[in-house]
């Protein structure tokens, strides 16, 4: 029999957002313990759902599940939080009797109250415990801030390859099999890592340049002495000195091939750098050419985006719509708890003045102030049914679909990232049939949206902050770096 532990620790820090992301921040989402974890997460199209699938499936393996802890995109995270969980997980590490391995689920560009790397620390702390032989997998996202203490203190590392992150099912299966592997006595795990003096923005891996880089990984791939090849985007929102993109290169006991792959393949991005850029256009020229066009069209508020941290109450969009007097509009969502409330106590078929979104901070835009038609009300709940994280339970809290003018709201009382269509659905609204689609998302909502969107367009509205690193203000990576040290 052997024995492996399993843990989740993972928010994605956007330290250019004010305030901080708490326990109850945590708890929202998940922040399970011991026993809870299996039943909550088997079946799951996610990290730890691959991990206890494929697992599972030995009668050989003995799964200690420690702790499993999530949050929204968000600023930084207070420093109780990463003690309490960092005990949890220590604690169960030094109790655990003959530890085989140790599977992770991370973020990579978590910042917490006076830590930097806590990944990299949590990793230092464990590989102290536990000692050199054990053998440490961790998937991680795409956006992942690779550092050196993460690479020291870990055996094998595999970040999500597609932004949108249609693969962290896939990304959790290729650790736990790895793992497998090392235990059994068939992988002599090798890694390399290479940090590019590069930063980022938030593109997709879809498109030229990125698909170019993951064509390249593939292709390396087909040699039967690597295991993965991997180029991490990082996440420059995050401002830490280890920020960046970086190539993982990992291998079956071969450093000197892993080597060799890491370097052709840094000199590809470095020399595709100058195509890294945001293709973002004002909101008023948007909504101008979605009302123009023939079927459907998807205005991403890629700013706005509450899985980068955003507040998720911007509101110049909406503005943008009624002011152009767009019809058959429909927008997700609109965080604003108040109105929420105020459209499930009047109920359906009321009709209310509104204060909506706006509220969070002036630099997201003025509130709009409407009459709004009470469409329905429910709890908002509801799973995704699209690839990513499949089956995953969605939580808006109280949820109101509001319609003003010619535009239909969906208000939540939670923050949310909206990428799979469900979210309409699940409110009684056919997305397929509508004109134009607003939603607050950078880049995932293409992966569902994108199967049906005639037109999709990265808008550019004022939030309290931006997506340009040039004006972002980065102080703490290190230098020189490019596009803020251009060369
Ligand atoms: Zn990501």
């Amino acid at each position: 029999m052997k024995t492996i532990l399993i843990a989740e620790f993972k928010q994605e820090t956007n330290t250019f957002i004010a305030g901080h992301t708490t326990l109850e921040d945590f708890m929202a989402r998940n922040l399970l313990v011991g026993d809870e974890i299996l039943p909550y997460f088997q079946g799951n199209k996610n990290e730890i759902g691959a991990f206890i699938s494929v697992l599972s499936k030995r009668d050989d393996i003995l799964i200690i599940p420690s702790v499993a802890a999530n949050a929204l995109p968000g600023p930084i995270v207070k420093r109780n939080v990463y003690d309490y969980v960092r005990a949890l997980l220590l604690e169960d590490i030094q109790k655990a009797e003959a530890l085989d391995g140790i599977l992770l689920s991370f973020h990579g560009a978590m910042v917490v109250e006076g830590i930097e790397d806590p990944e990299g620390s949590l990793l230092e702390d464990i590989r102290y415990i536990v000692g050199d032989t054990i053998p440490i997998c961790i998937s991680m996202d795409f956006h992942a801030n690779i550092t050196k203490k993460m690479a020291e203190n870990s055996t094998l590392m595999f970040p999500f390859r597609r932004y949108p992150h249609i693969d962290m099912y896939e990304s959790g299966v290729c650790a736990a099999e790895a793992m497998l592997g090392i235990l059994d006595g068939k992988i002599q795990p090798v890694m390399r890592t290479k940090k590019l003096h590069i930063l980022c923005p938030l593109i997709t891996s879809d498109e030229e340049p990125y698909i170019d880089f993951l064509n390249a990984a593939t292709a390396f791939e087909e040699d039967n002495d690597v295991i993965s090849v991997s180029v991490s985007a990082g996440f420059p929102y995050a401002d830490i000195s280890a920020g960046g993109m970086c190539v993982i290169v990992q291998t079956n006991g071969n450093p000197a091939k892993a080597e060799q792959i890491a370097k052709t393949l840094t000199n590809m991005i470095d020399e595709a750098k100058h195509q890294l850029q945001l293709n973002i256009i004002p909101p008023a020229q948007a909504v101008e050419i979605a009302i123009a066009q023939e079927g459907t069209t998807v205005l991403a508020d890629v700013v706005d985006n509450p899985g980068a941290g955003s507040p998720g109450d911007a509101t110049e969009i909406l503005h943008e719509l009624i002011r152009q007097g767009a019809q058959n509009a429909i927008f997700a969502t609109m965080y604003d708890p108040q109105v929420a409330e105020q459209a499930a106590k009047a109920g359906p078929g009321a009709t209310i003045q509104v204060s909506l979104g706006g509220k969070s901070d002036p630099r997201v835009g003025p509130s709009v102030i409407a009459n709004a038609y009470v469409k329905s009300v429910s709890d908002g709940i509801f799973p995704n049914k699209e690839v990513m994280s499949h089956g995953v339970l969605n939580h808006l809290g109280t949820t109101a679909v509001m319609v003003i003018d010619g535009v239909t709201v969906i208000v939540a009382s939670n923050r949310y990232q909206p990428w799979d269509p469900e979210v309409f659905r699940a409110n009684g609204i056919e997305p397929t049939e509508t004109s134009i689609i607003v939603l607050k998302s950078s880049i995932h909502y293409r992966a569902a949206f994108g199967k049906f969107a005639t037109t999709m367009i990265a808008v550019n509205a004022p939030n309290v902050w931006t997506l340009d690193l040039q004006d972002l203000g980065i102080k703490n990576c290190r230098r020189p770096i490019y596009p803020l040290d251009k060369e």
